[in-house]
C-alpha cells in the first residue's frame, strides 16, 4: 500500500504541471484552459491527479451505465422521444453538465458530489423510460392509466398513499430539471408563449411551461391532473393554460399564500383531503394510509439526515458543498420525496463521508475558501455551475441555498389526521413558496439562516420577472449593511439566458469582488470569458 502510495505521489508529481488548479496558481493556465471558445465543450477531460482523475472516470461510465440502461429498456419510445420532443435532445448535454459541476473538486467533496449525482442520474433516466413508453402521445403503454401527473411544485409524499398509481411530476422533464442542464432550450419555449399573446414580462419559469403547453411538448399521462397555484401568481397562469391544453380531468390544490398564518394548516390540511378524495373518484381507488407511513418513514430520515448535515455545514470542514448539495436537496425534496429508498441510501453513505472528512479535519477546495455565502432567492437554472465558478474564481463557498430549506419536518406515521397536518405543513414549504412568496418574514428569514451557517456573505438572486422578489432590492441592501454581511444582487431571469447572460452573472460578482473587496481572483481564466453558445 505504502509501495503504491509513494508511486501514485510520484507520477502525480511528474503530471502535476497538466492540473488546472496547479496552473492556476502559476498564472499559467486553469480551469478554463481546456475549453473551446464560446462553448461548454472541453478539449479534454481534467487531471486531477491519478486517484481523483480515475474516479471522476469511473462515475462518468456509471452515469453512462444508467443512461445506456434507460434506451436498452425502452428503446423504440426513447427514439420516439427524441423525434417527438426537442426537450430530449438537451438530455444529450448531461454528460458535458455534470463534468461543469464538478470542476476543481478533488478528494472527498468529488466523492460526495458523485454520490448525489448518480442518485439522481439513476432516478432521472428510469423515469424518462417509463414516461416515454406509457405516454398516449407517442402510443401509450400498461402503466398510461396508472400514473398521476402533478404540478412539479408540489411534494408528492401525500400522493404515495395510492399503492398502484404512479406519481410524476409533469413539468420535470420537459422543463424543470432540463432548464438546469441546457440554458439553449427554454427560450424556445418562452417564445412560443410569447408568439401565442403571453406578455414578455413574466416569470421566465412560467412562461416557459406554458410555451412547452402550447407546443403540445408534455407526455400526455394518466386520467387526471393535479394542479396548483404554488408559488405563486405567474404559476397559477400557467397552470390555467396547462389545464386546457392537457385537456384531462383538474384538480388545482390551492394552498394558503401566507402559510405562518395560523388559519393556514386547516384550509392547507382540507385541500390534500379534497385532492385524495378528488383522485378515488377519478381512479376508482381507495387511499392506503399503511403505504403513505411507509414513504412517509422514507422521508423523515432523509429529513433527519438533513438536519444532521447542517451541524457539519456549520463548520470549515463540510465536504458536502456547493451545487452537490443543491442540486440534490432540491431533485431529492422536490422530485423523490419519500418514493426512493436508493436516496435515504445515499444519504447515509454520504453522511459517513461528511463525518470521516470532518474528523480529518478536511477543508474542502484544498481550503482555499475566503468567503462562506448564503445563497437565496430563486436561482438562475441556466447557470446551475454558479457555485462551482463563485468557488473556483474567488473562493467563495456556497455552504446552503434557498431550496435546501424547504420542509423538513418530520410526518407522523401511525395516527392519519396528524400525518395529513403534517403533510399540509411540508407542502406549504415547497420550492419558492417558503422563500420568495408567502410573507415578508419568508424573505427577511435569509439573514438568520446566514448567520446560522456562519456565513459572512449573502448572494441575492434576483429574478428581474419574479414579483416575489420586486420591491424587497433596496431593504435588503439597507439590512445586509445594518448587519454587517457583505451582500451582491445578482440579477438573472430564470431560465431565459438572453436576458441576462451567465457572462453579466459572472461580471456582477467579479465586480463586487475587485473593486469592493479588492480581492484577486483564484483562478483569472474564470474571471471573464464568452459561453453564450455552451449547453
Ligand atoms: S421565480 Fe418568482 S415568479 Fe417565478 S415561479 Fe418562482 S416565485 Fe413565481
Amino acid at each position: 500500500m505504502i509501495m503504491i502510495d509513494g508511486l501514485v505521489q510520484r507520477i502525480d508529481k511528474k503530471l502535476q504541471r497538466f492540473d488546472p488548479l496547479w496552473q492556476a496558481r502559476r498564472g499559467i493556465g486553469g480551469l478554463r484552459s481546456r475549453y473551446y471558445d464560446k462553448t461548454g465543450v472541453a478539449k479534454y477531460r481534467e487531471w486531477r491527479g491519478i486517484r481523483d482523475t480515475l474516479y471522476d472516470y469511473g462515475q462518468w461510465m456509471k452515469n453512462l451505465g444508467s443512461m445506456t440502461a434507460m434506451v436498452a429498456s425502452a428503446p423504440i419510445p426513447c427514439l420516439k422521444g427524441f423525434w417527438e420532443y426537442r426537450w430530449m435532445g438537451s438530455y444529450l448535454g448531461t454528460f458535458m453538465f455534470i463534468d461543469r459541476l464538478f470542476e476543481g473538486y478533488r478528494g472527498y467533496e468529488l466523492r460526495i458530489a458523485h454520490h448525489n449525482m448518480h442518485a439522481i442520474v439513476q432516478s432521472l433516466t428510469k423515469k424518462i423510460a417509463l414516461v416515454l413508453s406509457n405516454d398516449k402521445r407517442l402510443g401509450g403503454g400498461p402503466l398510461s392509466d396508472q400514473m398521476i401527473p402533478y404540478d412539479e411544485v408540489l411534494p408528492p409524499l401525500f400522493l404515495t398513499g395510492f399503492k398502484d398509481l404512479i406519481p410524476i411530476p409533469l413539468q420535470t422533464l420537459p422543463e424543470f430539471i432540463i432548464c438546469d442542464i441546457d440554458q439553449q432550450l427554454e427560450p424556445y419555449y418562452i417564445d412560443v408563449a410569447e408568439s401565442f399573446g403571453l406578455p414578455a414580462d413574466v416569470c421566465s419559469r412560467c412562461a416557459a411551461e406554458t410555451g412547452v403547453a402550447i407546443d403540445d411538448a408534455f407526455p400526455i399521462i394518466g386520467k387526471a391532473f393535479i394542479t396548483t397555484n404554488m408559488p405563486c401568481n405567474a404559476s397559477e397562469a400557467t397552470s390555467m393554460f396547462q389545464r386546457r391544453r392537457v385537456g384531462l380531468p383538474d384538480m388545482p390544490v390551492t394552498l394558503a399564500m401566507i402559510h405562518n398564518e395560523p388559519g393556514a394548516h386547516p384550509y392547507s390540511t382540507q385541500m390534500l383531503k379534497d385532492t385524495i378524495a378528488f383522485i378515488e373518484k377519478e381512479y376508482g381507488v381507495t387511499y392506503d394510509w399503511d403505504e403513505l407511513f411507509k414513504h412517509a418513514k422514507e422521508m423523515n430520515e432523509q429529513n433527519a439526515i438533513e438536519l444532521e448535515k447542517w451541524e457539519f455545514m456549520k463548520t470549515p470542514y463540510c465536504a458536502l458543498v456547493g451545487i452537490a448539495e443543491s442540486l440534490y436537496r432540491l431533485y431529492s425534496w422536490a422530485s423523490v420525496n419519500g418514493q426512493d429508498s436508493y436516496f435515504t441510501k445515499t444519504d447515509r453513505k454520504v453522511l459517513k463521508l461528511i463525518t470521516k472528512a470532518y474528523k480529518e479535519k478536511y477543508e474542502p477546495f484544498s481550503g482555499k475558501t475566503r468567503h462562506r455565502a448564503f445563497l437565496w432567492g430563486p436561482s438562475a437554472v441556466y447557470y446551475t455551475d454558479f457555485p462551482t465558478w463563485v468557488e473556483n474564481c474567488w473562493g467563495i463557498n456556497i455552504v446552503l441555498n434557498m431550496d435546501s430549506t424547504m420542509g423538513y419536518n418530520q410526518i407522523n406515521t401511525t395516527d392519519s389526521e396528524e400525518a395529513i397536518k403534517d403533510l399540509a405543513l411540508l407542502s406549504e414549504k415547497a420550492t419558492m413558496r417558503h422563500h420568495a412568496v408567502g410573507g415578508w418574514e419568508n424573505v427577511n428569514a435569509v439573514w438568520e439562516w446566514a448567520k446560522r451557517f456562519n456565513c459572512d456573505m449573502v448572494i441575492f438572486n434576483d429574478n428581474v420577472s419574479c414579483k416575489g422578489m420586486n420591491g424587497v432590492h433596496a431593504m435588503m441592501e439597507e439590512q445586509a449593511r445594518d448587519l454587517g454581511f457583505h451582500f451582491v444582487f445578482l440579477e438573472h431571469d430564470l431560465e431565459d439566458c438572453r436576458t441576462v447572460s451567465r457572462r453579466d452573472m459572472r461580471k456582477r460578482i467579479s465586480d463586487y469582488m475587485s473593486i469592493v473587496l479588492n480581492e484577486q481572483p483564484l483562478d483569472p481564466t474564470l474571471v471573464d470569458f464568452d459561453d453564450s453558445e455552451a449547453y
